[in-house]
């Protein structure tokens, strides 16, 4: 892509979500407040040339843990489970009143949202959330986004931030994310340990790339860094949002990125992308269990289109209900898909390798012929 696309791409973007996270925003002794300051000047910047901005904040658990510290020395304490929560308690507070302040000094109004997966599991919840963002954005308020620490469970929790800034993407239908990291944007390899790692400029099919390979294996999600840097850009692509992989050091600078400043990785959506509503039931949940298929049911998923019928299933791991997302998988253990499954796990132990005529013998009904039907599924998916 010439630095001419790469401008008009970026500067068409009407509707973006920004996310920083910790590293960037905080000191040894808590928040970084002139990072603050000139992190909501970016967004008012972005905000003169017709952007809707929303902003996606991690932070609260390190402001939180600096404030007790000295009260709490006892390091365990801080970081299991309730002690993040706790910590997120104390610091969300302070977050937002930092960019309370500091927007409110440009005239811009901040508007608090904290969100759990729980919440926006349920499609009633998330068209409302949706509801409030839009009326937020109409406002010309800048919603200032985290998840909900304290009361987010951790089997269901959006695991990080880039997480849930790329499925804040779906949720407004931002098309443009711009991810704000320590590190100078993406890299073949990882730069710190290989050093003739080269810097990526552009990435045109995200899909394509082995994105743990890159990462040197480091594949836990949960913990930041570029594996879930790179996934969630890959989410974004898949709903057609570029993504900017940019530096958040002192000084940098939106708008000269949007102009096609040198730095950072452009990651460009994919040709062909999906609905929201596929996103939607892909991402805001965990899959409960497996499907495995044979190489037959794994071409007609990925090369003719198809639905997956029982007949091509080999394998049914775990227990769910019908209705429940399922992961979809080979033999060879590659991840072809997700998808709502039209039968529980039980029944489809039942059905698997039979043909679709023999359902109704079987299970005494057939409600469908498929196992999970196309529209209900989304393949290679970035989980
Ligand atoms: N919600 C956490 C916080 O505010 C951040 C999670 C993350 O950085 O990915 O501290």
């Amino acid at each position: 892509m010439n630095a001419s696309d790469r401008r008009s791409l970026l500067a068409s973007a009407r509707r973006v979500v920004v996310k920083v996270g910790s590293a960037v925003l905080t000191m040894e002794d808590g928040l970084d407040l002139n990072m603050i300051r000139h992190l909501v000047r970016e967004i008012s910047a972005l905000r003169q040339r017709d952007m809707q901005v929303l902003l996606v904040t991690s932070g609260a658990v390190a402001a939180g843990r600096r404030r007790i510290q000295f009260m709490q020395p006892d390091a365990a304490h801080l970081s299991d489970l309730p002690g993040r929560q706790a910590a997120s308690a104390i610091g969300q507070g302070t977050l937002m009143h930092e960019y309370d302040r500091a927007l409110s000094e440009l005239g811009i109004v901040a508007a608090q949202v904290l969100l759990t997966r729980e919440g926006l599991r349920q499609r009633e919840r998330f068209l409302n959330a949706r509801n409030t963002l839009e009326r937020l954005l109409d406002w010309g308020a800048v919603p200032i986004i985290n998840e909900n620490d304290t009361v987010s469970v951790k089997e269901l929790q959006f695991g990080d931030n880039d997480t849930l800034a790329s499925l804040t993407v779906g949720l407004v239908g931002a098309d443009l994310f711009i991810n704000l990291t320590s590190a100078d944007g993406v890299f073949d390899k990882n730069p710190d340990q290989n050093p003739d790692a080269r810097h990526l400029d552009v990435i045109e099919d995200i899909s394509a790339l082995d994105i743990p390979a890159m990462c040197d294996g480091k594949t836990a999600v949960g913990s930041g860094g570029m594996y879930s840097k790179l996934l969630a850009a890959r989410r974004a692509a898949q709903l057609g949002a570029p993504t900017l992989i940019l530096s958040g050091r002192k000084g940098f600078s939106l708008c000269a990125a949007l102009d096609g400043a040198p730095g950072g990785t452009l990651v460009l959506p994919c040709d062909r992308c999906v609905s929201s509503k596929k996103f939607w039931l892909a991402y805001h949940d965990k899959p409960a269990g497996t499907i495995v298929v044979d190489d037959g049911a794994a071409r007609a998923l990925c090369e003719l289109g198809r639905s997956l019928l029982p007949a091509g299933i080999v394998a049914v791991e775990g227990e769910f209900p019908q209705g429940a997302l399922a992961g979809i998988r080979t033999q060879a253990g590659r991840v072809l898909g997700v998808g709502l499954c039209n039968y529980a796990s039980d029944e489809l132990r039942r059905i698997m390798g039979r043909k679709s005529t023999e359902i109704q013998a079987e299970l005494g009904a057939c409600p469908y012929e498929e196992a999970v039907h196309r529209d209900n599924m989304l393949l290679d998916p970035a989980i």
